[in-house]
């Protein structure tokens, strides 16, 4: 019989449950629980979730903040791998977007809004999933290495400072207030 990724998802929540914040899943249920994500960890914590404090589902998976609904959501094996991948590719280049932010309109481009606060450095065209993807797609995906609670970084060697390079000329820049870069949605290009 398959087990939908609902049953899934509420046995996995049930199992959380069932273990107080701060305390870590005995050994069946991590087996329960690798089984239910089709993962593969060694130690399950139930976390305290720093940023959403009453989330009451957070998980530290062999040390690091771990979104098993995503893991249960995954469709093909490297969707999930590919997801991993931007977010450390992302942080590879954030050196690239801090320095971006020095010489680029102190204002949102599309409001004019100049609360300094409130302004990001936004991928113009192409969107950065789309880099992201370009060089994945010419390169494979990269070696993770981990580095803390929920941020893993690229391994250091040719296929990070390649990906440096190649997003270096990729990428164009826009400023966007906080508000405009969320409700971007498709409208600007
Ligand atoms: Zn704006």
């Amino acid at each position: 019989m398959k087990v939908t990724k609902k049953a899934r998802k509420e046995a996995v929540r049930a199992l959380i449950s069932s273990v107080p914040i701060g305390v870590f899943f005995t050994e069946d249920q991590v087996i329960e629980f690798n089984v239910l994500t089709k993962c593969n960890f060694k130690t399950v914590e139930h976390a305290l979730n720093f940023k959403f404090p009453t989330d009451p589902s957070h998980l530290h998976c062999d040390g690091d903040c771990f979104s098993w609904t995503s893991a249960i959501d995954a469709k093909p094996e490297d969707v999930y791998n590919r997801e991993k991948a931007h977010k450390a590719m992302r942080e590879a280049i954030s050196l690239q977007i801090a320095h971006a932010k020095t010489y680029l309109p102190q204002f949102c481009e599309n409001c004019g809004s100049s609360d300094t606060d409130k302004l990001h450095v936004d991928h113009v065209n192409p969107p950065f999933h789309l880099i992201a993807d370009g060089f994945i797609d010419l390169h494979g995906l990269p070696l993770l290495a981990r580095y803390q609670c929920g941020v893993q970084v690229l391994k250091e060697n040719d296929y990070s400072a390649k990906w440096m390079e190649y997003h270096d000329h990729s990428a164009v820049y826009q400023t966007l207030c906080r508000s405009c870069n969320s409700s971007k949605g498709g409208r600007i290009k």
